[in-house]
């Protein structure tokens, strides 16, 4: 089947990998806005292909996850998976690549077959943080130019280290580097990013649908569950939750790579002020959480703001953190 297919094309389904054993016709690989698909997995690209990509489409994704419980009704690698998912769909429409996820990262639950490889509310990422830089300079110097780093895993340490190395770096390196949890895409349709209840649940019974087994779900307290009830999940809601990251995401990939260096200081000032309200609004008193707190009303609007390059308005919303 995959050679009468076209090898690029069997290879290239929304879902990746996993979807492959279950790719049986050619009307199911086709989507409304694509009827022919490109590989868009880095690791499965060949160097006429990269450059090719990068001559049209110079950005390059970076999903990030962990393995980490995620409830009994869901596997235990729902960030990653679910980052990747959504970078693969935003790069099919932008026309760029998307780098292997990355497993591992700042906390975990106290669950079992959680993996923690740096403490849960701690700021100074001895790992994530070195090697997220040194992913973004190996990638500058193979020809990128815009760098979108999505975290699907999102303590509030993960995220302030995510942001704060993509400000760093966007500096540093002189292109546009976002670092940001997906759940800040999509705000506006009422996802403020949960642990393996509504919000998670139901992006992942979008994305990969056996993996999720809602009738495993007892009565709450659900183990290891932060959010809404999980039970109350659905793939439409998740699909409306992705329909608005990826749109989001396409967007900024295709525009990140044409940005001038005024916009791009316009970008980074705005995301170099989100990172410092996260890092400062618990004055030292170790309260991690201490700038999300009203992040559903504040931020709102923050995945449209920067996908249309307002980001003097999302300074203004920063503001009211
Ligand atoms: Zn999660």
């Amino acid at each position: 089947m995959a050679r009468r297919l076209g090898r690029r094309k069997f290879l290239s389904t929304a879902m990746g990998a996993t979807l492959l054993g279950s790719v049986s016709t050619a009307k199911e690989m086709s989507t409304p806005d694509s009827t022919e698909k490109r590989e868009v997995r880095l690791e499965f690209l060949r160097p006429k292909e990269i450059k090719q990509t990068q001559a049209e489409c110079p950005t390059i994704f970076q999903p990030l996850g962990t393995i980490e419980w995620h409830g009994v009704h869901n596997v235990v690698g729902v960030d990653a998976v679910k980052a990747h998912a959504l970078c693969l769909q935003a790069a099919q429409r932008a026309g760029c690549v998307v780098s292997p996820p990355l497993y591992g990262g700042v906390g975990g639950l106290s669950e079992p077959h959680t993996f923690i490889m740096e403490p849960e509310n701690s700021i100074f990422s001895n790992l994530l943080r070195p090697w997220l830089e040194q992913l973004c300079r190996e990638m500058v110097r193979d020809g990128f130019r815009a760098i979108i780093i999505l975290t699907g895993h999102y303590g509030a340490a993960q995220q302030i280290v995510v942001r704060e190395t993509a400000v760093r770096m966007s500096r540093a390196l002189g292109i546009p580097v976002l670092g940001t949890p997906e759940y800040m895409l999509a705000i506006d349709v009422n996802y403020t990013g949960d642990h393996a209840a509504w919000g998670e649940t139901s992006l992942m019974m979008h994305l990969y649908p056996d993996t999720v087994d809602l009738s495993r779900l007892g009565k709450p307290p659900h183990q290891g569950v932060g959010g809404r009830d999980p039970r109350e999940s659905s793939a439409k809601d998740g699909k409306l939750i992705t329909e608005t990251i990826v749109s989001r995401l396409a967007i900024l990939a295709r525009k990140m790579p044409k940005w001038d260096n005024k916009k791009l200081d316009r970008f980074v000032d705005a995301e170099a002020t989100l990172v410092a309200k996260q890092l400062s609004a618990s004055r030292g008193k170790g309260n991690i959480w201490a700038a999300w707190r009203n992040i559903g009303t504040a931020m709102r609007d923050y995945g449209k703001q920067l996908a249309e390059e307002s980001f003097e308005e999302i300074k203004a919303s920063v503001a009211k953190l």
